[in-house]
C-alpha cells in the first residue's frame, strides 16, 4: 500500500467511525471567507451522520488587513443560522457561535464587540496573520538558528493573554503553529516542551474558559489535534473542568472528520461530558458510553511526560 493509499484507508475508516455524536463545536460555513459550505448542507450531513447538536462558529476578524474583518455583518449571520436552526429544528440542534481572531491589540474592539451583540456560544483563537513569523515564507528563517521553545514562544503568549482575557467560552486549537511549523518541527518537539503549555492551561482552568480538541491536526500536516491527548489529560489533572471537540471544518467533506478520535482523547483525559454554552448558560453534553468504556487511552496510562515537565501535585 502507498502512503496515499494508505491515507485514503484511514480517511474512509475514519469516516466511518464519525458518526453518532451529540455535538460538533466547530463548524465554517460559506458565511467565512475560507469556507464554501451551505449551512443546509451541514445540517442534512449532521443528520445523516447522527451528529445531533451542531456550532456554527464563522470567523469574525479584528484586524482591518485580515480576511473576515467586517466580512458579514453581524444580523445576516445571526439571521441565516436563526432561520436555519428553526427550518431544522425537529431534527438537528443549530447553535448560533462565532470564532473571533484573539490578538492583544485588539482586545477592547473584541470586548466591545461581545458586549454589543449576543452569540449562543464563543471561541476565542489566535490564528496566523499577514506579520505573522509563522507564515510559509519565513518559517524556516525564523526557526533557523533559534531554540525550539523560544521560536514558538510568541504564539503560545499570544494564547495565554487569550485566555486571561476571560471574553471567550473556550480557546480554539491552543497549538495552532504546530500546522505551520510541520516541515521543520514535530509533534515531538511539542510534547517536548511542555512550559509552553502550562502558563496556557492555568489561565484556562483559572479563569473557567474551556479547552477545545479541535480535530483539524488530524487532516493537515500536524498529524494529531490541536492539542495532543496528553495535553487534554494535563489540563484535566491540573484542574480544567471545561472541554469541547470540533472539526473546525471549512469544506463539507471535513464535516466531523476524526470527531470520533476527539471524543476518544476526551474521554481517555478523564472528561466524561463536553460543555456548551447556549446562549443564557453552559450545558453538560454526555460523552458516549462507548468512548468512556474504552477508559484511559493506552497512549495515557504511560503518560509521555517529559523529564522537564514539573511534577504536578497529587498527581
Ligand atoms: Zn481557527
Ligand atoms: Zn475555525
Amino acid at each position: 500500500m502507498t502512503p496515499h493509499q494508505a491515507r485514503a484507508a484511514d480517511d474512509q475508516t475514519r469516516a466511518a467511525d464519525d458518526r453518532d455524536l451529540p455535538l460538533d463545536a466547530h463548524l465554517h460555513t460559506d458565511l467565512s471567507p475560507d469556507a464554501d459550505v451551505p449551512i443546509d448542507v451541514y445540517a442534512a450531513m449532521a443528520i445523516e451522520r447522527g451528529i445531533d447538536e451542531i456550532a456554527i462558529t464563522d470567523h469574525v476578524d479584528f484586524d482591518p488587513g485580515a480576511p473576515a474583518y467586517a466580512y458579514v455583518p453581524f444580523e445576516t449571520r445571526e439571521r441565516v443560522v436563526r432561520e436555519a436552526a428553526e427550518r431544522w429544528a425537529d431534527r438537528v440542534a443549530i447553535r448560533f457561535g462565532v470564532e473571533l481572531t484573539y490578538q492583544r491589540r485588539h482586545e477592547e474592539a473584541i470586548r466591545d464587540h461581545l458586549r454589543r451583540y449576543r452569540y449562543d456560544f464563543t471561541i476565542g483563537s489566535v490564528h496566523i496573520g499577514p506579520d505573522s513569523p509563522y507564515r510559509a515564507e519565513t518559517v524556516a528563517a525564523w526557526l533557523e538558528g533559534r531554540p525550539f521553545a523560544e521560536a514558538v514562544e510568541p504564539y503560545f503568549r499570544e494564547v495565554e493573554a487569550a485566555a486571561r482575557s476571560g471574553l471567550f467560552d473556550v480557546l480554539g486549537h491552543i497549538d495552532f503553529v504546530k500546522r505551520y511549523t510541520a516541515q521543520h518541527r514535530t509533534a515531538a518537539d511539542y510534547a517536548a516542551a511542555p512550559e509552553l503549555y502550562e502558563p496556557v492551561l492555568r489561565a484556562l482552568v483559572e479563569t473557567g474558559t474551556g479547552l477545545e480538541v479541535n480535530t483539524s491536526g488530524l487532516r493537515q500536516a500536524a498529524g494529531e489535534t490541536y492539542p495532543s491527548a496528553a495535553i487534554v489529560a494535563w489540563f484535566r489533572e491540573l484542574g480544567g473542568r471545561t472541554i469541547t471537540a470540533g472539526s473546525d471544518a471549512h469544506r463539507a467533506e471535513s464535516f466531523a472528520f476524526g470527531l470520533a478520535e476527539g471524543y476518544r482523547i476526551v474521554a481517555g483525559g478523564g472528561f466524561g461530558e463536553l460543555t456548551v454554552r447556549r446562549a443564557d448558560r453552559r450545558h453538560a453534553v454526555s460523552v458516549p458510553d462507548r468512548f468512556l468504556a474504552q477508559g484511559r487511552s493506552p497512549a495515557l496510562s504511560r503518560p509521555i511526560r517529559p523529564a522537564t515537565m514539573p511534577d504536578l501535585p497529587g498527581a
